[in-house]
């Protein structure tokens, strides 16, 4: 007796290696299954997308499969993902790191991550799932992923001195405040010295704020642009852009 994931089966197999749009499997199998059983074959989307998430065929975009015999899906060990797994993490993170938003588009290789790393304990679900480029997973992978923030925070909060960003600095503050509070990464030093500047105060004392923005300094472990052309950016885009100068020194790529 012939089962609805026999026949769908049956037809990838006769057409492995090739990319299969849904469409074409569901004509065929319900004409032949209502041919060899008599019955109606209601749901063959519902076929396709099990032997998928059993790992038996490969998603090559929504709505169209490949079967490949030799395909070797990942196990399903719990601190590895499946390849569902990270299509769904992909799809969720719109195809773009999560941090700098490069897409493969674009050039970059993008990778599926664990927020809590198995190192750690942390498991292969969809919630501890992210999507880097292989420039911020290298980051992350050297840093962890609080290090790997207050370490972009660090770089944007000395943006905000130069740019004398009064909002994201005391945004960015209060962030590293709370670093501080928790004694996460107290290792990474953060410039102090606006730290107890705040926006009402500024505006009593002006000649206090100047001199303290102009002592800020970058920490050891950061690179600022200092070629001038750092005013006519956003101070998002530019820590962006400072980010990947200043890791790609950390990381000596
Ligand atoms: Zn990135």
């Amino acid at each position: 007796m012939i089962t609805q994931r026999d026949i769908v089966l049956e037809f990838f197999k006769n057409n492995a290696n090739k990319n299969v749009l849904t469409a074409e499997v569901v004509d065929w199998v319900t004409v032949e299954y209502k041919k060899r059983t008599k019955k109606p074959f209601r749901d063959p989307d519902r076929q396709i997308r099990q032997l998928y998430s059993d790992g038996i065929l490969q998603k090559i975009k929504n709505g169209c499969y490949r079967y490949d015999p030799n395909y070797k899906p990942s196990t399903v060990s719990g601190d590895s993902f499946t390849q569902a797994q990270r299509d769904e993490i992909l799809e969720a993170g719109n195809y773009r790191c999560c941090i700098c938003g490069v897409s493969e588009v674009e050039g970059a290789q993008l990778h599926v991550d664990h927020v809590v790393p198995r190192s750690k304990g942390g498991r292969a679900t969809i919630d501890n799932g992210q999507v880097l480029c292989s420039h911020h997973n290298n980051m992350k992978k050297n840093y962890g992923q609080t290090e790997t923030c207050k370490r972009m925070y660090n770089v944007l909060y000395q943006q905000a001195v130069n740019l004398n960003d009064q909002k994201m600095l005391s945004f960015l503050r209060d962030v590293m405040e709370v670093y501080d509070k928790h004694n996460i990464n107290s290792h990474i030093n953060w410039d102090q010295s606006n730290r107890l500047v705040k926006p009402t105060s500024i505006h009593k004392n002006a000649k206090t704020k100047k001199a303290s923005i102009k002592k800020a300094r970058p920490s050891k472990d950061l690179i600022i642009d200092t070629q001038g052309s750092i005013q006519k950016e956003s101070s998002g885009k530019l820590a962006k852009k400072l980010m990947k100068t200043s890791s790609s020194n950390i990381n000596n790529e």
